[in-house]
């Protein structure tokens, strides 16, 4: 069975040699199937906007690889990372641009429990929408909203798609367990649902920030 945190490239294909540095020290993450990374729309690799640095991408390729050892025919979907040229910030975030940071897709299933093989609902945002908000009781961040082109509304309650935890759970675990990694911005109410309330690695990224309950932000060393 092929299961997916959301990805466009769904062909393995032969892996091709792994691309050295650019100028600003940058390398391409992987968009031709030949790890289980792939990018949640083409348009991340075609535009460019799915450069890190080499060490964030062997910190990704190697997280990936290992989440797919425990959930077999799994791809981890990527959004924005940096620009090729390495420039700060890189639009619309308020960081990325150096290549420590990249933006990965929740892992999602149907209303059954099923995976889905992709991000749901990508039209309009390019796998940033889909989000899973607070349930009643669990923690609300921003309790007024958020500031400006940061606010996001919530997905409609009877959106055909369910966070699959367990699988984006372990992909967290994986991430903060690797010490290449920094840091993961992620929503107050995921981290306490996650059981990782508190952990040194996982971190609220602000009301002045995107929400990050419908996708995960990477900081890497
Ligand atoms: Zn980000």
């Amino acid at each position: 069975m092929f299961a997916a945190c959301g990805a466009a490239t769904k062909r393995p294909s032969a892996p091709g040699a792994p691309t050295g540095p650019n100028a600003a020290g940058l390398v391409p993450l992987p968009c031709d199937g030949s790890v289980p990374l792939a990018p949640v729309k083409r348009r991340y690799c075609d535009r460019d906007r799915h450069y890190v640095t080499p060490a964030a991408r062997d910190a990704l390729t190697d997280a990936a690889t290992r989440l797919a050892k425990d959930f077999p025919g799994i791809v981890v979907g990527f959004m924005d990372g940096s620009g090729s040229e390495g420039i700060v910030p890189f639009p619309p975030h308020l960081s990325h641009g150096d290549g420590r940071q990249v933006d990965l897709a929740l892992c999602y299933t149907d209303t059954q429990g099923r995976p889905l093989a992709e991000v749901p609902d990508t039209r309009k945002w390019g796998g940033y929408w889909p989000a899973e908000p607070p349930r009643p009781g669990e923690r609300i961040a921003c309790p007024q909203g958020r500031e400006g082109r940061a606010h996001k509304p919530d997905p409609p309650a009877n959106r055909p798609w369910r966070l699959d935890e367990e699988r984006t759970r372990a992909m967290v675990m994986i991430l903060i367990a690797d010490p290449r990694v920094r840091r993961v911005m992620i929503e107050p109410h995921l981290e306490e649902r996650f059981g990782l309330w508190g952990h040194s690695k996982l971190r609220f990224a602000g009301c002045q920030a995107a929400r990050h309950d419908d996708h995960i932000h990477v900081d890497f060393y």
